[in-house]
């Protein structure tokens, strides 16, 4: 079959399939998907994304045959649906929807009631024998095609609207009548003209091209180039049009519009879940202009609401509904998230994909669901996200702590947050890019806000639902969000609101809880989450899936318990001189680095073995029986001499050396360039003492461990080494001193001594390196930063631009660079296998707690990532999916 630009779907048959979202967008997908399992889907055509592309390589010039394509296409529409588009008397009107591959709420362009104008309204009117309605879809169709298609403000016809209902002394549009929506109608056109110098477009064939442009120039609108930047979208993929045959949810009150959950997409709770307006169109739900009702009679019970259910006002549409979404949720064996339309009591779904979801429903949906055998154990673990598990490390309100609820609304968006009010979008990024902590507070908010969103600490918003714009938002990124907060009274352009008779202003501090709707004064005390079983199951599983063993980068007692308690499998890298961080202990190491003969170094270095060795045991204890990877002393030397005056002033009181000399010395050993200064082995190499020391409080704190019936199990990792000899020097270091020690001793302790690869030479030399070490550890970070040649402590300003301009596609330090990098690791692992075969590997710069470099890590085969204790968890979980992936 030759290419072709439109396919077609009418209940029963369709052109595409599910599998076909590449081509034809999410939505034109499983409209397609859904029309073959015969549900109730309004007839219509998806227009591909490959034509969409085609139009922005060729300066917006349609490609070749889609007008005649869409005309036959539009042909069999008018005969599936009996109506014809233009027909004054019997008119066929479209609803004109973009759809991405990927899912981007609301940030790409609709039209709906596509078709009317002033002829053909007349004929909606007498076929439906209800003038009002067709005049108020007319209304509708003017305002959304002039925003969308002729580029006018949304307001202006806000404003038109306003003054009529001034002027009528009405507050709903429901109370508004046909003779009065003529006149709307009337003063919209006038507006419309006075402003592009031309009428209203008025062929339903041109308002139908003018529609699919406007949609196809969305794909590239400011806020959709946001999107797509934040969630890895690619720009060239375009979206796919969706036009359909228009059904109305505004037909009177066995009408109905509404979307629904098949699982509650907050908690994860088995239960169908959603919202419905009676007589409605679908943007008045998710513009929260008016409250929708519950679907189930269940859930307005629990809401305690009194607007009936869509279960009790429409209760066999709402049978045959459920059975259609369970039917979905079968067939796709996930979630999903349905937009439908009653239209006088017939039901028609209108979309349907695999639900958004937090990362606590996520985990409970996939155990459910693996419970209940729709999936597999592997499918769930590879439904978890390892990102969003970061979600659920959120801080969470102190149930302790005291606090004056200010408001309520919906738990929109799970966590906690405390920030200064904002009530703009631009507010937001000006205060958050100053340091500052916010909360947008909005009375809705709009695809437009995206960017002040993003800035924000946690969204209010005083209307809409759970399933609102900010709502949807929120969920999607893990920002706290309480959303429908009908309390409070925004004053926007005063900078205030009121609610419960107190004012709160621009810059006051609150706290917003999205796990509870609560919004409270001030700031309120915060404590650590607690995992739900649903974690556990999933990590369990993701134990028994991966091969990979994670291991945490952690020097403090505390570290090390939180790691093992995350499920960490030993300490992949404890830097020994961030042991010394404390104000008392970090002067007795600069009192050694500024020690100018070996004397002077061991009396500095007496003090620190003490400390070194008691250190070293409580970490052998804490993990006990694991291994626990100690690397001797790197501190770049900028990072440890004294800055001040008084820490100067410090160092000469605790060694008794004058603060001149100590002065003097400072100067002598500053470097123009200390991350590849004098640092790692070269400084243990140089002053044997320093590695000599550290060794024997590591031995000595290991027998004693062993003595008081522990299993320690160190590894002694040396870092910056470069060559063979450097290698060579420190194993035999190492060795000697471990034999001293034991023979004092009278016991021994099994140990490895193994290298960091942070070079490219120690990379190239692996082969030679592995003569003497048991073991690698790759630190990324450096090897990263050397690979490069770039500084990892002042790339920041270069960076962001490269990412910008495409240069790079993400931050080397962030997420491992594999073609050099990672080249660099392969040809190690290579030539350290061949001189040692049973050689130990892994890897414990930053990328140990990145998803994407974790599945590096499981392909070259090393055996362990090491990574901060509060990543243990995304890292077991991507070290699964990884196992899972490869299978
Ligand atoms: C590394 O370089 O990757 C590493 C883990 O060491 P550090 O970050 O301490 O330099
Ligand atoms: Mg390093």
């Amino acid at each position: 079959m030759s290419k072709h630009w439109v396919y077609a779907f009418k209940a029963g048959q369709a052109d595409g399939d599910a599998s076909m979202k590449a081509l034809l967008g999410g939505k034109g997908a499983n409209l397609a998907e859904m029309s073959s399992l015969n549900l109730p889907v309004p007839a219509g055509f998806t227009i591909t994304t490959e034509a969409c592309v085609h139009y922005y390589k060729n300066n917006a010039q349609l490609p070749d045959g889609l007008v005649e394509e869409v005309e036959t296409s539009l042909a069999s529409l008018e005969k599936t649906t009996g109506k014809g588009f233009g027909d004054v008397k019997n008119p066929l009107l479209v609803s004109v929807r973009s759809g991405a591959r990927a899912s981007m709420p609301g940030m790409m362009d609709t039209v709906l009631n596509l078709g009317l104008n002033d002829a053909t309204v007349e004929g909606l009117a007498e076929l439906t024998g209800d003038r009002r309605f067709a005049l108020d879809c007319y209304r509708r169709f003017i305002t959304m095609y002039s925003n969308v298609v002729l580029n006018l403000a949304h307001h202006s016809f806000e404003d038109i609207l306003d003054d009529h209902k001034d002027r009528l002394g009405v507050s709903v549009d429901t109370e508004i009548t046909a003779k009065d929506w003529e006149k709307i109608i009337r003063d919209y056109k006038e507006m419309v003209k006075s402003e592009l110098g031309r009428d209203f477009p008025q062929d339903p064939k041109d308002q139908l091209w003018g529609a699919i442009k406007a949609v196809f120039g969305s794909w590239m609108n400011d806020r959709a180039i946001f999107y797509r930047k934040m969630h890895d979208i690619p720009e060239d993929w375009g979206t796919a049009v969706n036009v359909q045959s228009m059904v109305f949810g505004n037909m009177g009150d066995t009408s109905a519009t509404g979307v629904a959950f098949t699982r509650n997409p907050s908690t994860g709770d088995g239960a169908l879940y959603g919202e419905f307006l009676l007589n409605a169109q679908g943007e008045d739900v998710v513009a929260g202009i008016r409250t929708p009702q519950a679907l189930t009679r269940k859930a307005r019970e629990d809401m305690g609401e009194r607007a009936l259910s869509m279960e009790e006002s429409l209760p066999e549409v709402f049978a045959q509904f459920k059975s259609t979404v369970d039917t979905l949720e079968n067939h796709y064996r996930d979630v999903q998230d349905v937009e439908f339309t009653v239209e006088q009591g017939v039901l028609f779904m209108l979309q349907t994909r695999n639900a958004k979801r937090t990362s606590k429903a996520a985990l409970k949906i996939a155990v459910d669901m693996a419970r209940e055998g729709l999936i597999t154990p592997q499918e769930a673990v590879m439904r978890i996200d390892p990102g969003t598990l970061d979600q659920l490390l959120h801080p969470m309100l102190d149930p302790k702590a005291d606090k004056v609820v200010i408001a309520r609304g919906l738990p929109a968006s799970p966590g906690a947050a405390s920030g200064k009010i904002v009530f703009t979008a631009d507010d937001a990024v000006r205060f958050a890019a100053a340091g500052e902590d916010v909360i947008l507070v909005r009375d809705e908010t709009s695809p437009e806000d995206i960017k002040g969103m993003h800035a924000a600490k946690a969204i209010a918003t005083a209307r809409g639902g759970m399933t609102s714009h900010a709502a949807v938002v929120a969920r999607g990124w893990g920002v706290p969000c309480v959303s429908g907060a009908s309390e409070m009274q925004i004053y926007a352009e005063r900078g205030e609101f009121v609610s419960r008779g107190q004012t709160f202003r621009h810059g006051d501090l609150i706290t917003l809880d999205g796990s509870s709707g609560e919004i409270i004064k001030g700031a309120v005390r915060m404590i650590e989450p607690e995992f739900s079983d649903d974690f556990h199951q999933i990590m369990t599983w993701a134990d028994e899936f991966k091969r990979l063993d994670v291991r945490a980068n952690a020097e403090t007692p505390a570290d090390a318990r939180t790691a093992l308690g995350f499920g960490a499998r030993g300490i992949g890298l404890c830097r020994t001189e961030h042991m010394f961080f404390d104000e008392d202990r970090i002067n007795a190491v600069r009192e050694m680095i500024l020690a100018d003969d070996e004397a002077g170094r061991r009396k500095a270095l007496a003090k620190i073995e003490p400390m070194q060795k008691a250190d070293f045991a409580e970490l052998f204890q804490i993990m006990d029986g694991l291994p626990v990877t100690i690397r001797l002393l790197d501190p770049p030397l900028h990072e440890f001499l004294p800055h001040t005056e008084e820490d100067v002033a410090m160092v000469s009181e605790m060694s008794g050396v004058g603060a001149e000399k100590l002065y003097r010395r400072t100067k002598e050993l500053s470097e123009t360039n200390p991350m590849l200064g004098w640092r790692g082995c070269r400084l243990g190499i140089t002053f044997p003492e320093i590695y000599e020391s550290q060794v024997s409080a590591l031995f000595n704190a290991a027998v004693d461990v062993l003595e008081a019936g522990g299993n320690p199990v160190p590894e002694i990792m040396h870092p910056l080494v470069a060559t063979k000899e450097e290698m060579a020097n420190l194993a035999a270091m190492t060795h000697r001193v471990a034999e001293a020690v034991f023979a004092a001793r009278g016991k021994s302790v099994a140990y490895r001594t193994g290298t960091m690869i942070e070079l490219p030479r120690a990379a190239i030399q692996a082969g030679r390196l592995a003569e003497s070490a048991e073991f690698f550890s790759f630190g990324t970070n450096d090897l990263t930063q050397t690979t490069y040649g770039i500084s990892r402590d002042d790339s920041g300003r270069f960076l962001n631009p490269y990412i910008e301009k495409g240069i790079f596609e993400k931050d080397p330090f962030v997420s491992l660079d594999i073609d050099g990098v990672g080249a660099l690791i392969e040809m190690a692992v290579a030539r350290g296998s061949a001189t040692r075969p049973d050689i130990k590997l892994g890897l414990c710069g930053e990328h140990g707690g990145d998803p994407a470099s974790i599945a590096f890590c499981h392909k070259v085969g090393l055996a362990y990532v090491s990574c901060s204790p509060y990543r243990v968890p995304v890292a077991r979980l991507a070290a699964a999916q990884a196992a899972i992936a490869a299978k």
